[in-house]
C-alpha cells in the first residue's frame, strides 16, 4: 500500500513526509482494516511531523481523522461487517483498567494509544484498528466532509462541553480553524452567542458567513464579557486576553495539544473563581455523543481537499493558516 512515512522530524518546509509502498497490514483478533478513502489534517500532525511532540516510535505514518470502508475482519471481529463506512480518531485504544479508565476519564488513561502517533495512521491507503475504537459514520455526510469531524470535531465538542457553556450564553473562540469553524455551529445550535478572535482574513469571513455574533481580534474587547471560552491556537499569551473579558465564575478551556509558555499575570484576572482548564484527548463517548449531534444539526464542514502525496504541501499550508477551515487528504 502507499503511505506518507515520517522517518526524522523536520520543519515540514523540508518535506518530512515521503510517499513509501509499505505491507498491507493484517487484522488481528478483535480488529478491523479499513481502506482509507480520506483522512483530515490535524495541527497534531504538524507538532508529530515537525518534532513538537516526543514520539514514541519512528518511523511512523501520522493522520488520526480517518475515513474508510472496512475491508476486512480478524478473528472474533463482530461490529461491523465489510463494507461498513467508519472513522476512527486519535484514541486508539486505552487498557480499560487503570484508575482514569475506571472512572470515566479514558482519555486520560495511563496506557493510551494514539493514532498516527503510537500506531501508523490515515496518510496511507490501509490501516487497522480494534472495532471498538471505531465509530460509524452517519450517512448525511460525504467522506470528505466527515473526516475532519473526527478529531477537530470530537475535541471541540469535548471542549464546548467542559467550557461549561450553556444555552443562551456567550462563547469566545480563540483562533479559527477545523475545530473552531464545527464549534461555532453547534454552539448556535444550541442558542449560544458565539464571538470569534482571530487576525486572519479567510478565517474572519468565514466565521461571519457561519454567524459568528461578533469577530475581532484577541486585543479588542467585545462588547460584552463572555460566559465561557476556548483557546484553539498554541498561544499562550492568549490566556490573560481571554481573562480580561471574561465574566465572574467563567471558564477558560485550553483545546490544543501544546502551548507557549503562560505570562505571568496579575492574580486579580483569575480571581472572582474564574477557572482555566485543559482539555487532552477525549473519550470514546464524547465520540459517540459527538457524531450523533453532528448529523443532527447538521454541522458543514468546509474542507480543501490534497491528494495523498501531497501532504507535505497540506501540510505547510495548515501551518501558514493558509487553509480556511479543514485540510482532508483523498487516496
Ligand atoms: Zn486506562
Ligand atoms: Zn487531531
Amino acid at each position: 500500500m502507499r503511505a506518507m512515512l515520517l522517518d526524522h522530524p523536520r520543519p515540514v518546509e523540508n518535506f518530512p513526509l515521503r510517499l513509501e509502498e509499505l505491507p498491507t497490514p493484517t487484522p488481528g483478533p478483535g480488529e478491523i482494516r479499513v481502506r482509507v478513502r480520506c483522512c483530515g489534517l490535524c495541527h497534531t500532525d504538524l507538532h508529530t511531523v515537525e518534532g513538537d511532540l516526543q514520539l514514541p516510535r519512528l518511523p511512523v505514518v501520522p493522520g488520526h481523522q480517518i475515513v474508510g470502508i472496512v475491508d476486512a475482519l480478524g478473528a472474533g471481529a463482530n461490529i461491523f461487517k465489510e463494507g461498513d463506512r467508519v472513522g476512527i480518531p486519535w484514541l486508539h485504544s486505552t487498557d480499560n483498567q487503570c484508575d482514569y479508565c475506571r472512572r470515566g476519564l479514558e482519555n486520560l488513561c495511563d496506557h493510551a494509544q494514539f493514532t498516527g502517533y503510537h500506531v501508523d495512521g490515515g496518510y496511507a491507503e490501509y490501516t487497522v484498528v480494534d472495532e471498538n475504537y471505531a465509530y460509524r459514520i452517519p450517512e448525511v455526510f460525504s467522506d470528505e466532509n466527515a473526516a475532519p469531524l473526527l478529531c477537530a470535531g470530537i475535541i471541540g465538542y469535548r471542549s464546548y462541553r467542559l467550557s461549561g457553556v450553556r444555552p443562551g450564553e456567550r462563547l469566545g473562540l480563540y483562533g479559527f480553524g477545523a475545530s473552531a469553524h464545527l464549534v461555532l455551529q453547534f454552539a448556535r445550535y444550541q442558542g449560544c452567542e458565539v464571538y470569534v478572535f482571530t487576525r486572519t482574513a479567510i478565517h474572519r469571513e468565514l466565521a461571519q458567513r457561519l454567524a459568528a455574533e461578533w469577530v475581532g481580534s484577541a486585543e479588542e474587547t467585545p462588547p460584552q464579557q463572555l460566559d465561557a471560552a476556548i483557546i484553539f491556537a498554541p498561544a499562550g499569551a492568549l490566556v490573560p486576553q481571554v481573562l480580561r473579558v471574561l465574566r465572574k465564575a467563567g471558564t477558560l478551556a485550553l483545546a490544543g495539544i501544546t502551548m507557549s509558555s503562560i505570562p505571568s499575570m496579575d492574580y486579580s484576572l483569575l480571581y472572582q473563581e474564574r477557572v482555566i482548564r485543559s482539555v487532552a484527548n477525549s473519550t470514546r463517548q464524547d465520540a459517540r455523543e459527538f457524531l450523533q449531534l453532528a448529523a443532527q444539526v447538521p454541522l458543514q464542514t468546509e474542507v480543501e481537499i490534497f491528494g495523498l502525496e501531497q501532504a507535505n504541501q497540506a501540510l505547510q499550508a495548515l501551518k501558514k493558516s493558509g487553509i480556511k477551515a479543514a485540510g482532508v487528504l483523498r487516496m
